[in-house]
């Protein structure tokens, strides 16, 4: 095969192997994520037939972490973190060391050096984001408290690695009983590197990034949007790694997480979504490709043994630390469970280590073995109790549709929050029928307490607006404050019901525009109405109130 179509060779082959092995795995009632490790083995160098090229694999998968973590920031504000610092913070920590503890244990057992103990309890302590990041979305999880504390718990985690990545080298140096650079000033270099990047981006990176977004969707081109969006991804990913010498993966995920909090970060989460897909799964294939199956036959014990470190060690000492930090048994279990598996920063640790001669490369396949089962095997850990839970829930009144089906001629209003709320109790004291639509689990709750028929969920989605039955409501009012979403929700309302009326809320004449062409019948510019309200209240106010003719 000639050198310079090797990309080529492996991305073709990558996506169609993936591509078929996932289909078999959905057939067998598998996670897709198997198939698309089993397609990695089969273009790997270890089975027979088409051997992908090794060194570019990891770089496509780099780019796959890359657009995951991303998306994660996405997900991700830095509120979200400081609301569960207290619990993943310690927890995560905890794990680490004492995963780390334990390698090292079994390593001494095993009769391997002590670095490849310690690297091995390391590889072992973390779990993968992707892997978590497709569970919690598969289930609907990533805006539920479960979805908080997971990610914070793996963000955390991340931290970690990066530190612990920078102080690998002068650890072997010293286990090699060379003249060992001195750890502390390492470590302190790499904290005032981390640190530095992290001021950067809340000082230049929280303003700058959203305000090109915003003036990107301000043109109007879809494409320009999602082009920008990735622009800011990978940029903020390379200058990450080049600048501060922080990896790509967490340059990628600030970035996500300063544009979480722009009003775009919705679209910019949709339109990064299908190349996220196809790098993730490009991820999973490189690591399969690196895995030697003889491992299994030749070494079973100590496969099984890397195994049950991963899904039931690492499951307890999760749940005991969530457990002991305050979390409800039932969150406890499906966190651990989530958490109970490992991924890209064990492969990329491992080969750091192989390549500084720190661990044993028989050991590399034994972690990678460990890897594929648990990822394999989460699915069968998560899905039931996901179910379970979700029941409880719905037992517990959370998610009950409320007397949706009698509705005719209502009003259908999206989005509970500074403008829903009022709105919906104005209409309702006026004697409208209504029906909400909210993404918001608790606001959801709140909304139906007070007799309000609610759906939950994105009204981008078809189902969900089908829910709130738009083909027999009158109107339909975007109470959120998102004019591009807005207009998507539109389309697919005018779809269900050609016939509705359909109001929305816009914040500049960009949106007004925007929501207009897209299919609303009308839109108000809320400052526009405070601007008539606010002079409404001067024009009353002495000397310019008219004096009263009596
Ligand atoms: P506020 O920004 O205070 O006006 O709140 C807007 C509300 O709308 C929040 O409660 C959001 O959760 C909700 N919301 C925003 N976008 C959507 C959407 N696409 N579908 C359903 N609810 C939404």
């Amino acid at each position: 095969m000639p050198h310079h179509t090797s990309l080529i060779t492996l991305l073709c082959l990558g996506f169609v192997l993936a591509f078929l092995f996932g289909m078999l795995a959905q057939r067998l009632r598998l996670s897709p994520l198997a198939g698309y490790l089993l397609a990695g083995v089969v273009a790997g160098p270890f089975t027979p037939g088409f051997v992908g090229d090794q060194t570019l694999a990891p770089q496509l998968a780099e780019i796959g972490v890359i657009l995951l973590m991303f998306g994660v920031g996405l997900h991700f504000s830095l509120k979200d973190l400081m609301q569960v610092r207290r619990v993943v913070v310690p927890g995560a920590l905890a794990r680490i060391v004492l995963m780390t503890a334990l390698g090292f244990g079994v390593g001494r057992f095993f009769g391997w050096d002590d670095g490849t103990g310690i690297v091995f309890g390391l590889s072992l302590s973390v779990a993968s984001t992707v892997v978590l990041l497709r569970t919690l979305e598969d289930h609907q999880l990533l805006d539920s408290r479960l979805g908080q504390v997971t990610i914070g718990w793996v963000v955390v985690e991340d931290l970690a690695m990066v530190l612990a990545l920078v102080l690998l080298p002068p650890l072997a140096d010293s286990l090699h009983g060379e003249q060992a650079t001195p750890l502390l000033p390492v470590i302190l270099k790499t904290v005032l590197k981390i640190g530095l990047f992290i001021a950067f981006m809340l000082v230049v990176g929280r303003r700058v990034i959203p305000w090109i977004l915003e003036r990107v969707a301000g043109t109007g081109s879809r494409e320009l949007f999602t082009l920008c969006v990735l622009a800011v991804a990978m940029g903020v990913a390379f200058g990450a790694a080049a600048m501060f010498g922080v990896s790509f993966a967490l340059g990628a995920f600030f970035a996500g997480m300063l544009l979480n909090e722009s009003e775009f970060s919705h679209k910019a989460a949709n339109d990064s979504l299908p190349l996220r897909d196809a790098f993730a799964v490009l991820f999973f294939v490189s690591v399969g490709m690196l895995f030697d199956p003889m491992i299994l036959v030749q070494h079973p014990i100590q496969v099984l043994l890397t195994f049950g470190l991963i899904v039931a060690v690492k499951w307890l000492v999760t749940w005991a630390s969530l457990r002991l930090l305050g979390e409800r048994p039932g969150d406890a279990t499906l966190a651990a469970s989530a958490l109970a598996q490992i991924g890209e920063f064990s492969f990329i640790v491992i080969g750091l280590a192989v390549s500084l001669k720190m661990m044993q490369p028989e050991v590399r396949d034994l972690v990678l073995a460990g890897a594929l089962l648990s990822i394999i095997a989460n699915p069968f850990l998560v899905t039931p109790l996901v179910g379970r839970v979700k029941r409880r829930r719905q037992l517990a009144g959370a998610n009950t549709p409320g007397p949706m089906s009698e509705l005719v001629n209502h009003t259908i209003v999206i989005g509970y929050g500074r403008v829903g709320r009022d709105l919906l109790r104005l209409l309702r004291d006026r004697g409208v029928p209504v029906a909400l639509i909210e993404e918001d689990m608790d606001r959801v709750i709140q909304a139906r307490g007070e007799g309000i028929p609610a759906v939950r969920g994105n009204a981008v989605l078809p189902q969900v607006l089908a829910g709130a039955r738009p083909e027999a409501a009158r109107l339909a009012i975007l109470a959120i404050p998102r004019a591009l979403e807005g207009g998507e929700v539109i389309a697919q309302l005018r779809k269900l019901n050609p016939e509705i009326t359909v109001l929305a809320r816009a914040h500049s004449e960009a949106e007004v525009k925007h929501l207009l062409a897209h299919g609303a019948d009308a839109a108000v510019l809320a400052e526009r109405e405070l601007a008539h309200s606010l002079t409404d209240m001067v024009m009353s106010t002495p000397p310019y109130r008219p004096a009263r003719t009596t």
